[in-house]
């Protein structure tokens, strides 16, 4: 067993309120410079809704991620793309105008305005160089001005889900994404770089790009599936998220994290079995990439693993670390974390708490609130958000463990809401979930 440590993060979506600070404390920090204007390490979309860049879920359009062909892992964007980046430009680039045109405030203008209509009533535009880059995306465009089924079109997921769970006005729904590069276990952006400029450090598995070494090729920003690689255009190199690593080095949060308004980051250690991500990485059934990854994170509190992690030189307090890393609680033992996207077989180290949505009373008629676990159990198809739409976000489609995460959330809710006022908590609930007995 070769035992590696990795930096990882867990967001609850439920606490999520769109406020955006992450991404401005973000900016301000690692992107506020000529070069970088159109880029955000960290943005946070609406769901449903076309994501930043727009429909980078699309990977047949982007080519982004690994492909299985002939039973080998392989980039997908690999060959053909490399040759023809060669030839010509970059074929699989998203354009300025996916990433949404970036604007400056006109300060003078501010507080002087003239009154104009609350809300836009049509799409905007980006004009970029007098013409016309088409319809507008943008930071709470698709709550702000969202509603039914015509709108969310662009998304998708929504496209691949059934017409069954397609929205009707009175059903619709949104959630918040806040998205960072995942710092993957098998990096597809590592991978296709044909200058070795990009790298994953050994001691605690972040993604980096050694600006001295980027020849500016790009063909880490078409093969990241999650397109978290940004070219800078005043100094011809690529830029990511480098999960704030000078402060993780002196022993503090990211600024996301420490900047959160709803506190539902969360920053720990994960211990893995490093000979086992490429096996999983390559497992036929996409809807089984959940379980494998899960498969490769190691218990810390096992003897056997503490063991084989100080002979692969993890230091101590490392080990320590994992141990009390809430990361590992919610992923490993409650398994109420999920990952994003696990088809695009990168391994992504960022995970989330999918939301909790209230049960749609309408189709229950039963007055419960979703947080019931009684209640939740068996009605878990009335819930505002459909399972169908978090399986394909989180589990290739899978809904088990979506189901099994959401299930063990409201049972959570249900018991911590009990001791809180002062009732004898239900052991019987705690087991079930896996938490400790009182
Ligand atoms: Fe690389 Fe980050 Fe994209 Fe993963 S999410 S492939 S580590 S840039
Ligand atoms: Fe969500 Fe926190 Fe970012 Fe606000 S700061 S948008 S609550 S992740």
């Amino acid at each position: 067993m070769r035992v590696m440590a990795q930096v990882a993060m867990v967001m609850n979506l439920d606490k999520c309120i769109g406020c955006h600070t992450c991404s401005v404390t973000c900016k301000q920090t690692w992107t506020n410079r000529t070069g970088t204007e159109y880029v955000w390490f960290n943005n946070v979309e609406t769901r449903p809704g076309q994501g930043f860049p727009r429909r980078y879920e699309d990977q047949d359009k982007w080519r982004g991620g690994w492909q299985l062909k002939r039973g080998k892992l392989v980039p997908r964007s690999g060959g053909r793309a490399r040759r023809l980046a060669r030839l010509f430009a970059n074929p699989e680039l998203p354009s300025l105008s996916d990433y949404y045109e970036p604007w400056t405030y006109d300060y003078a203008n501010l507080t002087q305005a003239p009154l104009g209509d609350d809300l836009p009533t049509a799409p905007p535009r980006s004009q970029i160089d007098g013409r016309t880059m088409g319809i507008s995306a943008g930071p709470n465009w698709d709550d702000d001005l969202g509603g039914g089924p015509e709108h969310t079109a662009g998304d998708p997921l929504l496209e691949k889900i059934s017409d069954q769970v397609r929205l009707e006005y009175e059903q619709a729904f949104m959630f918040y994404l806040p998205r960072i590069c995942e710092h993957c276990l098998n990096p597809s952006c590592v991978a296709v770089c044909p200058s070795g400029a990009l790298y994953k450090r050994i001691e605690d598995g972040i993604v980096l790009v050694d600006q001295d070494r980027c020849r500016g090729w790009r063909m880490c920003v078409s093969g990241c599936p999650y397109k978290k690689v940004y070219f800078n255009h005043s100094t011809g190199k690529a830029e990511k998220c480098t999960l704030c690593y000078p402060r993780i080095e002196a022993g503090q949060p990211t600024v996301c994290s420490e900047t959160c308004v709803g506190r539902l980051r969360y920053l720990g250690v994960i211990l893995y079995d490093a000979d086992m991500v490429g096996e999983a990485a390559s497992v036929e059934d996409e809807r089984d990439l959940y379980e494998a990854q899960l498969g490769c994170f190691l218990d810390p509190h096992d003897p056997e693993v503490e063991r084989a992690a100080a002979e692969s030189g993890i230091p101590h307090d490392w080990i320590t670390a994992a141990r009390d890393s809430p990361v590992h609680a919610l992923i490993s033992k409650y398994k109420v974390a999920l990952p994003l996207h696990p088809e695009y077989r990168t391994m992504p180290m960022v995970w989330y708490v999918p939301p909790l949505s209230p049960v749609v009373d309408a189709l229950t008629g039963t007055g419960h609130d979703g947080e019931d676990p009684a209640s939740l159990f068996g009605a878990i198809d009335t819930l505002r958000i459909p399972l169908s739409y978090l399986a394909e976000l989180f589990t290739a489609g899978d809904p088990a463990p979506v189901e099994a995460a959401l299930c063990r959330l409201a049972a959570m809710r249900s018991y911590m809401r009990g001791i809180n006022l002062g009732e004898t908590p239900d052991p019987q609930i705690a087991r079930s979930v896996g938490m400790d007995e009182p």
